[in-house]
């Protein structure tokens, strides 16, 4: 049976009346094993808490996939002129979602914005703009398609990532323009890129709670092990009783 699966979604900014998924990540879930269901983002129901941890027993895994960023309060800081757009609807039920898995010990697969909101809900920070705040960083926000690698990364030996790609090295897609920094109490860096970036975390003493910056979900359908870091979270998700 295949073990159920949250995928987080994006609301609209300014009504939460329609949301929107990239389906590449709930099919690149389904291809490797597992059984997705869209959560939805919503303040009309109040304080979610009650309801994501309801929504996180019912699960046996979660993915938190990328989108717009995180409001810098909620690591406390001030906004930076290159901000992007914030939606605080989804930081809220996103932060609850990453708190319920953490504590529950949920198989957790958080991707690009999922692995920053991963990091700042175990009280980690970020980097709000690569490209003013990292002296020497290379491009991490390509005008390329989504399946191509653009750089390459450097994986931690020993790490849950050097296990999926039986290597040390990896080339990966990149669509990002912040990045996790410091790395949450806990949580161990998996993987940089040759700039120093920070491209994957993992918590230490979990099931399986990665986080990566970039997309496997848009590489998994041409490169197998894209896919296998899916399988494997789903090999973890399995075992969750
Ligand atoms: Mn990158």
């Amino acid at each position: 049976m295949r073990p159920l699966v949250i995928v987080s979604a994006d609301c609209d900014n300014e009504s939460s009346d329609s949301i929107k998924l990239q389906a590449d990540y709930a099919r690149a879930v389904y291809a490797a094993g597992g059984l997705p269901l869209v959560a939805v983002p919503s303040m009309e129901c109040g304080d979610t808490t009650e309801a994501v941890a309801e929504l996180c027993s019912l699960a046996r895994g979660l993915v938190l996939t990328g989108g717009p960023d995180i409001l810098p309060g909620l690591f406390g800081e001030e906004p930076h002129p290159k901000l992007g757009s914030v939606n605080p609807v989804r930081d809220q039920f996103e932060l609850a979602l990453a708190r319920a898995a953490m504590q529950a010990d949920l198989p957790t697969l958080a991707i690009c914005r999922g692995m920053q909101i991963l990091n700042v809900a175990a009280g980690g920070g970020l980097i709000q703009d690569i490209e003013s705040c990292v002296p020497g960083a290379h491009a991490h926000r390509m005008a390329a398609p989504r399946w191509l690698p653009t750089h390459s990364i450097s994986v931690v030996p020993g790490s849950i990532l050097c296990r999926v790609f039986g290597r040390d090295s990896a080339m990966v897609n990149s669509f990002h323009h912040q990045a996790v920094h410091p790395v949450a109490p806990g949580f161990e860096v998996a993987a940089r890129a040759g700039d120093g970036v920070v491209e994957a975390i993992e918590k230490a003493e979990s099931r399986f709670m990665v986080g990566v910056q970039w997309h496997p979900e848009a590489l998994a359908g041409r490169s197998p092990e894209a896919l296998n870091l899916f399988r494997e979270f789903v090999i973890a998700a399995q075992g969750v009783c």
